[in-house]
């Protein structure tokens, strides 16, 4: 993918804590805390989260283990670095502030169409741990969206845990599917969708249509990336290749349930614990988004077929 050099980008839009003693959490903590409680908080991120292991599920920590020092923890001011589409063009971070800021301009767009408004949420890069309005997370979670507070978290370790551990292709169209999927979870938050949901797993839970549901409003704003303006008028992004849409295709299949379960889990696939959707099921959804590039070709929650 290549971004437009001289359009500007909105760095507002990204909160950038790292270096900084992250939320203020040292080492690993544990779910919990905050002011939603134990429960709730888990429950959200069971919700929100990417498709990352659960913490204490065996292996190393999503992110955590691998962060060499100084590798993520940058100093530099994300508004003096990330000025222009160039930036972003040379720099992953600055690439990761366009991509964000490609997504909200499409959904601003999409919801201003239907005769409602869409408000802006945040993205925080974070290492280790951080304090959020669902309560402490540490990076095991991976990434994910707080309903409470309606913002992003990600510690951007998690990238490089998807191909060294996920065996991901990785590039930066596949991380654009990342953020996709979590503010595709910020709309469902804005639409009452995720409200809605009912508690549980298995292959036709709400929360795994809650997922499918973000792949397919991720696919939806990949339709749309080339051609949507940013807050300054203009589209972020130049162009899109289909090795893109595979790069984000693989990531989709990587983090399907099956497949953890099969390659990073126990080994054995277990519908009945299914939280996310298979690697078939969230290809699939991500592409249909992609294909129509309309929202509600999204409606997983009707499909008698996930797939
Ligand atoms: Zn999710």
């Amino acid at each position: 993918m290549e971004f437009n050099d001289d359009v500007a980008l909105d760095t507002s839009q990204v909160q950038d804590t790292r270096g900084s003693g992250g939320g203020g959490i040292g080492g690993r903590v544990a779910l919990g805390g905050g002011g939603v409680g134990i429960i709730g908080a888990i429950l959200y991120f069971v919700l929100s989260q990417l498709g990352g292991l659960p913490a204490g599920s065996g292996g190393s920590p999503l992110g955590l283990d691998d962060v060499q020092s100084g590798q993520s923890v940058s100093s530099a001011d994300l508004s003096q670095e990330c000025r222009t589409g160039a930036d972003a063009n040379a720099k992953e971070d600055c690439a990761l502030v366009a991509v964000i800021n490609s997504i909200q301009g499409y959904w601003t767009d999409q919801f201003a169409r239907s005769g409602s408004r869409y408000q802006l949420a945040t993205t925080n890069f974070f290492t280790g741990g951080v304090r959020t309005g669902c309560g402490s997370a540490t990076s095991d979670v991976g990434p994910f969206y707080c309903p409470a507070d309606s913002e992003v978290y990600i510690d951007l370790a998690f990238f490089k845990e998807l191909e060294t551990r996920f065996g991901a292709q990785g590039g930066t169209f596949a991380e654009a599917y990342v953020l996709a999927h979590e503010y595709g979870h910020h709309v469902q938050n804005l639409l009452g969708t995720s409200a809605k949901v009912r508690e549980g797993t298995g292959p036709t839970s709400d929360g795994v249509r809650l997922e499918l549901q973000a792949d397919c409003y991720a696919g939806v704003w990949a339709n749309h990336a080339t051609t949507v303006p940013t807050s300054s008028g203009q589209p972020l992004i130049k162009s899109i290749t289909q090795d893109d849409i595979n790069r984000a295709l693989d990531v989709a299949a990587r983090i399907g349930d099956d497949y953890i379960q099969k390659n990073l889990g126990g080994g054995r696939v277990d519908e009945s614990q299914f939280s996310h959707g298979s690697s078939a099921q969230r290809e699939k959804w991500f592409s249909t988004g992609y294909q129509t590039g309309n929202p509600t070709s999204c409606d997983t929650f009707a499909a008698r077929n996930l797939g």
